[in-house]
């Protein structure tokens, strides 16, 4: 089978590699049908180092079952399923809890030593806690929506709850990629009155407003914290969702919050500390966040999507067939595009 693999920074390259097999009796393999690009696929793209061997590439897919091991239960040769960018076994103390990306059977797809979505077919562990069956044919319109629900939909809706979004309140969305449009519809979606978007590229804004931002403010650092400020009668907002992961990204997050509030972080981060304690101290602000359990969200946002009430799909703004991927992590990179989708 072909599938993606990198082999250091901005060399993406299509190998062919032995077919996916069940290895574990828990295992599926999905034929991929619809997969996509991440932007936390764009950090090792800016910085990995040389590898021989290379890093299987992808963690977002919807696809059909091919064959399940001798103990999977809950999908069968033949599903439609939608893969959270996380496996998990769906039973443990953390599963059970809603936290599936700290499962202790768990782990992620597309890192290294795993196998990766950007590919014809794909082994997933851990079947019956992982896959979530689909109700729709494979060429349903909606593909593309339900296709974030592998992740960036899922990752805005944690960022959301995270920062503690609710009726009446004021969101600010710090990062215009994928994962902040998302949360621009999740803070939507749970009530945000004033929902305020950071970011800098025409084409982002305007699919943020149409997603329901209310500002835009695309300052950067001090310049936009004053924005913020003004925006909110001095205080900052109750909720921050911080969809990007850089240490000024952070730093902003934290002076836009207002005592009381809370940042809900998404962006995996690219620094060691979090700035500003004395802030997020004497201000009373929560920071909360980390991995999204996508898969935990997937019931709760999956008729939404299926209803047409969110359109999370409109972020692509890309298609390409397998050949192209390594195009695509290019126009990513060089923010051409906003997401790239892979249909095989
Ligand atoms: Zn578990």
């Amino acid at each position: 089978m072909r599938a993606t693999v990198m082999f250091g920074a901005g060399d993406v390259r299509i190998e062919t590699l032995p077919d996916a097999r069940t290895i574990e009796p828990t295992d599926a393999v999905v034929v991929v049908s619809r997969a996509c690009i991440c932007g936390s696929d764009l950090w090792p793209y800016k910085t990995m180092e040389h590898s021989e061997a290379g890093r299987r590439m992808g963690h977002e897919a919807i696809g059909v079952i091919e064959s399940v091991g001798a103990d999977v239960r809950s999908v069968k040769v033949g599903d439609l399923v939608v893969m959270p960018f996380a496996y998990s076994d769906g039973t443990c103390t953390f599963c059970r809890a809603g936290l599936q990306t700290s499962c202790i059977h768990g782990g992620f797809f597309g890192v290294v030593g795993m196998e990766g979505a950007q590919a014809e077919a794909v082994r997933v562990p851990q079947a019956d806690g992982t896959l979530v069956v689909l109700p729709v044919g494979e060429d349903d319109a909606l593909m593309p929506s339900l296709l974030t629900l592998s992740d960036v939909m899922g990752t805005g809706h944690h960022a959301a709850l995270a920062a503690d979004v609710g009726t009446g309140k004021t969101a600010a969305v710090v990062g215009d990629g994928a994962v902040g449009l998302c949360g621009v519809i999740a803070a939507k979606r749970l009530g945000a009155e004033q929902i305020i978007l950071l970011g800098r590229h025409p084409d982002r804004i305007a699919l943020a407003t149409q997603f329901g931002a209310t500002d835009v403010v695309s300052e950067r650092g001090e310049k936009a914290v004053e924005r913020v400020r003004e925006l909110t009668n001095g205080f900052g907002a109750h909720s921050v969702l911080e969809c990007v992961g850089h240490d000024l990204s952070m730093a902003t997050a934290v002076a836009i919050a207002r005592p009381g509030g809370a940042v809900g972080r998404v962006g995996v981060p690219q620094h060691e500390q979090i700035p500003t304690t004395r802030k997020t101290f004497f201000d009373n602000v929560t920071i909360g966040g980390g991995p999204a359990p996508a898969r935990a969200y997937i019931e709760e946002l999956l008729p939404d999507v299926l209803e047409g009430r969110i359109e999370p799909g409109r972020v692509f703004d890309r298609v390409t067939d397998l050949d192209g991927v390594p195009d695509g992590y290019r126009a990513m990179d060089e923010r051409e595009a906003i997401k790239v989708m892979i249909a095989f």
